[in-house]
């Protein structure tokens, strides 16, 4: 079994980029920005942000964080985008989910500049993406195909099961893992809450992708010896023994998969830090308008 390094992979892409900073700068360019929209006080939210703001630092690039309380209304979200479409200086920016209760996500993503979407939601980059056209990728998707193809890992005529179809993870995932493309070229099947037997079609996964949001859902007796499984997975678990009161844990239950496994993420120093360098990536293509021009 090998365990796929997240950490070790999203250090080497971030150290990639700040190369590629550096040479902006030294040709006199402007310095890459990033703009982070935090709506509310969810505790993950804010984590995930901080992330962001620290690796825009470690890089290079500029970044701001508008943050507003739970209490900002759907019309001043709009508001806030509309500046920041307009904003010469930024290159890129996301709005962190989930948004508060009354506040209509659609809408607010819809809003986005496609050229500024460095999340990839926008149905304008989910479509380009589709059709294998150039557009920002969605982070952890990217995240995912980065880690296998920095493994070297074969995805040709494989079958890739998906668990989950968001908008954000399973969906972008199992479109991407049947392109005609490297990594890509598998047969897909894609499941979700109303998919009956499961296990059934978890066991003939070559490559499994879980992220439904349950910890621990994936069990041995659910993948078959030789998988590739790769847990997107981030959930909380009470646990007295941790500082913070809770563990991260996955969607895989990862004591009792792994042994099975040839290749698996684990959770955390997995895909969520791999999240985190796919958007600094998406964020010089945006600075240097390779996507759009
Ligand atoms: P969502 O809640 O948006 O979607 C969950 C999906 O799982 C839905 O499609 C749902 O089906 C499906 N599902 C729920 N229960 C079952 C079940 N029993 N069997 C099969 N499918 C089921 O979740 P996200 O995609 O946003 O997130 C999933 C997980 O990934 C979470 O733990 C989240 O924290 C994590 N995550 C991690 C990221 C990272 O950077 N590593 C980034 C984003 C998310 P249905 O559509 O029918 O409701």
């Amino acid at each position: 079994m090998t365990l796929i390094d997240g950490k070790l992979i999203s250090s080497q892409v971030k150290k990639e980029l700040k190369v590629e900073v550096d040479k902006i700068m030294a040709a006199g360019g402007k310095r890459p920005h990033l703009a982070a929209v935090l709506i509310g006080d969810d505790g993950a939210s804010q984590a995930y942000v901080g992330s962001k703001i620290r690796s825009c630092e470690e890089i290079g690039f500029k970044s701001s964080l508008i943050s507003r309380d739970a209490n900002t209304t759907e019309e001043e979200v709009l508001t806030i985008i509309d500046q920041l479409n307009n904003d010469d200086d930024i290159d890129g920016f996301i709005v962190q989910l989930p948004l508060p209760k009354g506040i209509n996500v659609d809408k607010v993503i819809e809003a986005i500049d496609p050229k500024k979407d460095v999340d990839g939601f926008h149905p304008i980059n989910i479509g380009r993406m589709a059709k294998g056209l150039p557009a920002y990728v969605s982070a952890t998707p990217y995240g995912v195909l980065e880690l296998l193809k920095r493994y070297d890992i074969e995805t040709s005529g494989k079958h890739c099961v998906v668990v989950g179809r968001s908008q954000i993870v399973g969906l972008p995932m199992s479109i991407l893992m049947q392109r005609n493309a490297s990594p890509g070229n598998c047969t897909v099947t894609l499941t979700h809450s109303r998919t009956r037997d499961l296990k059934e079609i978890t066991l003939q996964a070559d490559i499994l992708v879980v992220a439904l949001g349950r910890a621990n859902f994936i069990t041995a007796d659910m993948v078959k010896e030789g998988v590739v499984v790769i847990d997107v997975g981030i959930n909380r678990v009470k646990d007295a023994t941790k500082k913070r009161g809770y563990a991260l844990k996955g969607d895989v239950d990862f004591e009792g998969v792994a042994p099975k496994a040839s290749f698996i993420t684990p959770v955390p120093g997995g895909v969520g830090l791999m999240t985190v360098a796919s958007l600094m990536y998406n964020t010089l293509l945006a600075a240097r308008r390779d996507i759009y021009g």
